[in-house]
């Protein structure tokens, strides 16, 4: 199931250290190690799923939920307004080959997303 040479799936299975912030049967929320805003998590299906495109019909339970626990996380860390993102591919600016949203809050977020 797990991609041995995957960096979020070695976090998964606790062989690369993260600050985790949440976590249950299906997926992880850590600290992203490299920060671009005061508060920026990153939300991950415990499952390698390369890239969003990689999701099927089977996964809207755990796609939802992986939003569910970006708003939870929010709210345990008080933030009032926050953005989430997933970078898909390269050309969508994709550096880990395992899905993850960030969550990225804790002061006005602006700027451009494209
Ligand atoms: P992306 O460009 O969407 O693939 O984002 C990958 C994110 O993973 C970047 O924001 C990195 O800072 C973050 N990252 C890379 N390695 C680690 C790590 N070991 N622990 C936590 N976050 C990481
Ligand atoms: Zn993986």
């Amino acid at each position: 199931m797990n991609e041995p040479d995957c960096l979020f799936c070695k976090i998964v299975a606790g062989q690369i250290p993260a600050e985790r912030l949440y976590e249950d049967d299906s997926l992880l929320a850590f600290k992203d190690i490299h920060p671009q805003a005061p508060f920026h998590a990153l939300v991950i299906p415990k499952r390698h799923l390369a890239t969003l495109n990689d999701f099927a019909a089977g996964d809207v339970s755990l796609a939802g939920a992986l939003l569910l626990a970006a708003q939870r996380l929010a709210a345990l860390h008080g933030l009032p307004g926050y953005r989430v993102a997933m970078n898909v591919n390269k050309e969508g600016g994709q550096v880990v080959f395992h899905a993850h949203l960030h969550v990225l809050g804790g002061r006005p977020l602006k700027g451009a997303l494209g």
